[in-house]
């Protein structure tokens, strides 16, 4: 039961600033992920809370224990790798009782947790393999038990998925949260994948350039991006600078892409210069009978994905534009004819242009 406490933590090297002056609360057990593109400093900051990298300035906090001077293996984390880093040279049970062995524990306690985080991963039978009788996935439910063996306070993860295929990393990512909220653990998860951080979390960070642009839940991230470099970096969505024609309480006008697009609330002034976010799942087709207001597009290419049809069209000036729609809807309109797309003024989000 930990809660972590970063307080103004900053890292650099050389002129870069890998972390800049971070400062977040993750509460008990909560499931909380650094999401940002590379460089963003994401494994920096995860190695600085893990006591592999050196806290230049700043404090971290476990509770009301102050840890950032403490050498790493005094902090009582269990850390799960990218990489798996599994010793090939033991077997299966003797990597899982590693951390235990550097902590004095008697052998038929070794035994017994060796076997109980074995079982939690799904592996109860596989101590006496040797790692390379074993697939990745599993070399990876290895490396989650071998963190969960010194029952840690905090479990961090650096990408532990990315060397899987797809359809294994789905699997894996449901594995880890439910293992996680079954323990009760705090957790911080390092990725750069956005639908993984979606899946997974009670809360994410997304990174940029060493600071923290938004903190919030995936929802929160998704629906309301608090920036621009957010709304475009979560998720598919059609950015399209505009201009402000008219406001007020209501409704603001804007012009983009050649159309005039209504969006909720007063968004700037006349004149004003914006960027708009239009998630292609949030225009509709027409056909749907919908009955708000309609931008007209010409299609350019239908992609039948299964369960989504991705639409692409041009606006009246040629400007590109992304619709998502569920598999089962009829379009009618043939490539190069215009069709009508319906929105909600509501959902379409402003930010003032860069
Ligand atoms: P990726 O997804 O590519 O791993 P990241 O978001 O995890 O990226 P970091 O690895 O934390 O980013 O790196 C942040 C910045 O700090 C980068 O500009 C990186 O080049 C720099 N950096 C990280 N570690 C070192 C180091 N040991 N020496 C010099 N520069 C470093």
């Amino acid at each position: 039961m930990t809660a972590i406490r970063l307080d103004a933590l900053t890292r650099t090297f050389g002129t870069v600033r890998a972390v800049d002056d971070i400062s977040l609360t993750i509460e008990d057990g909560e499931f909380f992920t650094l999401l940002g593109p590379s460089g963003c400093g994401k494994t920096t900051l995860l190695r600085m809370i893990a006591g592999f990298s050196d806290v230049e300035r700043g404090s971290i906090w476990f509770d009301d224990r102050r840890i950032d001077q403490l050498p790493a293996h005094q902090r009582n984390i269990g850390m799960v790798f990218q990489n798996y880093a599994i010793f090939p040279n033991l077997t299966v049970a003797q990597n899982v009782a590693y951390g235990l062995h550097a902590r004095k524990i008697a052998r038929g306690e070794v035994d017994r947790r060796v076997a109980e985080a074995l079982a939690m991963v799904e592996l109860p039978d596989h101590g006496t393999r040797w790692p390379h009788e074993m697939s990745g996935g599993q070399l990876q439910r290895v490396a989650i038990a071998r963190s969960l063996v010194i029952k840690p306070a905090v479990l961090l993860f650096d990408e532990p998925l990315s060397n899987l295929d797809a359809q294994l990393r789905t699997h894996m990512r449901v594995e880890i949260r439910q293992l996680q909220k079954s323990l009760g653990l705090t957790a911080v998860y390092v990725t750069h994948d956005q639908e993984e951080a979606l899946a997974i979390s009670d809360r994410i960070a997304v990174l940029r350039g060493g600071r923290i642009e938004q903190v919030g839940t995936p929802e929160a991230i998704y629906r309301t991006p608090g920036t621009a470099f957010v709304g475009s970096f979560m998720g598919a969505t059609n950015m399209l600078a505009g201009m402000v024609e008219a406001s007020d309480d209501d409704t603001t006008r804007i012009t983009a892409g050649g159309a005039t697009v209504l969006v909720r609330g007063r968004q700037g002034a006349a004149g004003d210069r914006v960027l708009l976010s239009i998630r292609p799942e949030t225009l509709r087709l027409a056909a749907d009978g919908h009955d708000g207001p309609q931008l007209v597009v010409r299609l350019t290419l239908r992609e039948f994905l299964g369960p989504i049809l991705r639409l692409h069209a041009t606006l009246p000036d040629g400007t590109a534009l992304r619709v998502a729609a569920l598999g089962g809807q009829e379009v009618r309109a043939t490539p190069g004819a215009e069709m009508a797309l319906g929105y909600d003024p509501a959902q379409i989000i402003v930010y003032p242009a860069p």
